[in-house]
């Protein structure tokens, strides 16, 4: 009988729809107001010439890379952050190693690095999902050979400082330390410069968020040369479509578009924050594009009176520690304003019903 290898079996199933998304799509962080015209301009023009040939992936990794202010030998473009982390798992981790991550967090490090064949530790995150430094700096062992940290993190919005990082670089020198910052562009804070200087740190990045690009899969890997190198090895040199390639030049070339969508979402970050807090709904401040906050029992409730009124929102209860938790993407001013206006009108209609609507966190252990 045809069996796998032991490690894929205890791999976790992961389930996010693959159909059938009409609405708002205020439940999985995507950009919601869409890309540069540019990008849609580069679209219409590719020629036959184009698909016909494989990728041609170095003058935008070029470009990549000077956008950045990195070398190109330390730039990888790939086919999302998804495939930067399997690329860092099928570069470092043996059967038997083990993948550290705090908790909750982006699931894919764990799926990735299970497949592999890695032991998942997982730190839970400290009060109000702070990083926890300490805790994660006392599980490393011998046997870390990848640290994954998301900042700002999903789905918490919450962020890990450069010192802390680089701390946990220089005490686990023979594991590779991915920061992901698929957020960047929301929070503004980066560890790309210590790139070059620091020979286990990887920073990711994503056009799938703020440049509204999800659909193309691109991201980058930005490593010093000598493990880019290794990195490279088992990666596909195709795995950046030519289609994909076209658009994430002219993406890098409108910042302008960019900025305005990241201010409009920064505006409506604080202004959903602020309604919560005057609903009395528990919320976790968020350097992202999205804000996780509790509802309690009545979550499904919650995500479908939403859905009923034409928004998506995300359910986040089975996360670690995010018992009764929603996360909702924040998008436009205007998508804003209908978003807040569901908060009140479905905030208000549960509040009527019998259960409790709102919820301390001990009170869901
Ligand atoms: N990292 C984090 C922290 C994410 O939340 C996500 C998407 N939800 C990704 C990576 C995946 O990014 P990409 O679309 O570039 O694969």
């Amino acid at each position: 009988m045809l069996r796998p290898r032991k490690a894929v079996l205890k791999v976790k199933e992961y389930h996010p729809p693959l159909g059938g998304r009409q609405g708002l799509r205020l439940d999985f962080n995507e950009n919601t107001a869409g890309c540069s015209p540019r990008v849609l301009a580069r679209l219409g023009a590719l020629g036959l010439e184009t698909l016909a040939k494989y990728p041609e992936r170095e003058s935008v990794e070029r470009a990549v890379a000077g956008f950045l202010r990195l070398a190109p030998a330390q730039v990888l473009l790939t086919n999302g952050v998804d495939e930067a982390i399997h690329l860092l798992c099928q570069t470092y981790i043996e059967p038997g190693d083990e993948l550290l991550i705090p908790v909750p967090t982006y699931s894919m490090y764990e799926i990735y690095a299970a497949a592999a064949g890695a032991e998942i530790v997982g730190v839970p995150a400290g009060e109000d999902f702070r990083f926890p430094a300490e805790a994660l700096l006392r599980q490393i062992t011998p046997r870390t050979r990848l640290i994954a940290v998301a900042t700002p993190n999903n789905p918490t919005g919450s962020v890990a400082g450069e010192s802390v990082l680089l701390k946990l670089a220089e005490a686990a020198p023979d594991a590779a330390l991915l920061v992901d910052e698929a957020y960047f562009e929301f929070h503004q804070k980066t560890v790309m410069p210590r790139i070059g200087s620091i020979p286990n740190l990887f920073v990711a990045r994503t056009f799938s968020k703020a440049f509204g690009l999800a659909g193309l899969r691109a991201g980058v890997l930005a490593g010093c040369a000598e493990q880019m190198n290794l990195v490279r090895r088992v990666g596909s040199p195709y795995s950046v479509n030519a289609v994909a390639l076209a658009c994430v030049q002219e993406a890098i070339a409108d910042t302008a578009h960019i900025d305005g969508y990241v201010t409009q979402v920064r505006r409506g970050r604080e202004r959903v924050q602020s309604v919560l807090r005057e609903l009395g709904i528990k919320f976790w401040p968020s350097e992202a594009n999205f804000v996780l906050f509790l509802i309690g029992e009545q979550r499904l409730a919650f995500v479908e009176a939403m859905r009923r009124r034409g928004i998506l929102v995300r359910d986040r209860n089975s996360d670690p520690g995010c018992a009764g938790c929603v996360r909702i993407t924040i998008g436009t001013d205007a998508q804003t304003d209908v978003a807040i206006a569901a908060l009140r009108e479905v905030i208000g209609e549960l509040s009527g019903a019998n259960a409790p609507l709102v919820v301390t966190r001990t009170s869901l252990g």
